[in-house]
């Protein structure tokens, strides 16, 4: 594959087979954007990628369905040193220029919720048609190809693949970032940024599920109880729901939260985000011989409502308890702190905060503002988005951005 990729550049008229405008390094979502656009905008193109397929967390993304965009994207949705930092690639390429590209190869979607949009078959149909994006641009591959040597001499990047060493006036760093390293992520991205002078916001685990420890660690035995809440984390706050797991907590309403969280810090969760202020008061006056637990079960399942019940410590029936002690039980359950002791790591995580430092790129080109010719986009740089399609539309929108300037 290689050779055939090779003499196909080398018969369109090129100096060299191995010569070309512009090499994008991983072949993700971003990697697969940038590559094809700039194909399509008349630019010879090598796309790289230690993988022998491209787009592998695509496939596996959204549950095998991709939640390829969300249609509330917005530059307030994305986590960043620079929180403005994405406003120019994301509105140069919306939610809906790529759903348009979605509608013009027929792949049918639907929207599940909170605007996310997702395939209504398969996650494959989205690999498919990039690479007939990428087909449609003359964009030449090279698989199963891990990344040696990259050098700069000043006009061109060399780059060195297991058999062959190629050059490019322009380089793109796509290969994202450390999130599930037994799919291909690797923190490849940072180490090559960091050696042409880039600066490296730390990278965490983000999208990730928390877990508990010590006395909180006694909430595993809810192991698969769900509920709607609010979770909170500083002053993000989001409405969805929460998972108990044996190791902690999970579900959307966590995952969104560990994006915000810091070790050490503490987490509030709302149990009863539907409950009228004085609630308990008010049950306390319309059913007086019922019971805190009982109270609680008309808003969640039973098992949590046992366990938050024996927590708080109150098991006599509502009459019998003093109004002082059902205000203090309903501030608990409106913000319940746990002390995550953790997350799930990079092998959880579903993306990465923190990455190549927005301070060192262009917003427009997503180029080095001091290496010319060096790109960056998706994953790799200091910019995530809220789970629910916000970054596959990061990665669609800077890989964009920077095929407009290769
Ligand atoms: C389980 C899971 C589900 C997800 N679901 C969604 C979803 O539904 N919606 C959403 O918006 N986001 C989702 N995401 C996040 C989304 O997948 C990423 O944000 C997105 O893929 C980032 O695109 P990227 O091109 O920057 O990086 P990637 O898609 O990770 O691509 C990077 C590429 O670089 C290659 N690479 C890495 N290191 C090297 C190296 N040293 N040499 C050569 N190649 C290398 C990798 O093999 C990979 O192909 C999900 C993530 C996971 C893990």
């Amino acid at each position: 594959m290689l050779a055939d990729a090779a003499a196909s550049g080398y018969r369109r008229g090129m100096t060299s087979p191995d010569t070309y405008d512009a090499i994008v390094l991983g072949a993700g979502a971003a990697g697969l954007m940038c590559a094809a656009v700039a194909g399509q905008r008349g630019r010879r193109i090598l796309l790289v990628d230690h993988n022998d397929a491209v787009g592998a967390k695509i496939l596996i993304s959204g549950g095998g369905r991709c939640n390829f965009t969300n249609i509330h994207t917005a530059p307030d949705r994305y986590l960043s040193a620079n929180p403005h930092f994405a406003k120019s690639a994301l509105g140069r390429y919306t939610a809906a220029d790529f759903v348009a590209l979605v509608d013009r190869y027929g792949i049918a979607w639907h929207e599940k919720t909170l605007g996310q949009l997702f395939c209504d078959g398969s996650a494959k149909q989205i690999v498919a048609m990039l690479r007939d994006e990428c087909a449609a641009g003359g964009v030449d591959y090279a698989l199963s190809s891990s990344v040696g040597t990259v050098d700069h001499d000043g006009h061109a990047y060399r780059v060195a693949l297991p058999r062959r060493t190629v050059t490019a006036p322009k380089l793109v760093i796509a290969t994202g970032g450390p999130s599930i390293p037994k799919l291909g992520a690797t923190g490849f991205a940072y180490d090559l940024a960091r050696r042409f002078g880039l600066k490296v916001v730390e990278p965490r685990p983000a999208l990730v599920p928390l877990t508990l420890g010590g006395e909180e660690a006694l909430f595993a035995t809810l192991s698969g109880v769900a509920s709607e809440v609010v979770a909170s984390a500083g002053k993000a706050r989001f409405r969805e729901a929460a998972l108990f797991t044996h190791r902690g907590l999970s579900g959307p309403a966590i995952l969104q939260v560990s994006s915000y969280w810091r070790p050490r810090e503490t987490i509030g969760i709302d149990f009863v985000p539907n409950a009228a202020p004085g609630w308990l008061i008010e049950a306390k006056r319309q059913q007086p011989r019922t019971t805190l637990r009982r109270a609680l079960a008309a808003h969640l399942p039973d098992r949590l409502a046992e366990a938050l019940a024996e927590r708080i410590g109150v098991s006599t029936e509502l009459a019998n308890t003093p109004d002082r002690r059902l205000d203090d039980a309903a501030r608990r359950l409106a913000d319940w702190r746990f002390a995550p002791n953790g997350s799930e790591g990079f092998a959880k995580a579903e993306v990465t905060v923190g990455g190549i430092s927005t301070a060192d790129l262009s917003s427009q080109t997503l180029e080095a503002r001091r290496v010319p010719g060096l790109h960056a986009i998706g994953e790799a740089v200091d910019v995530t988005g809220w789970l629910g399609g916000y970054n596959f539309q990061w990665a669609w929108a800077s890989g964009w951005a920077a095929a407009q300037a290769l």
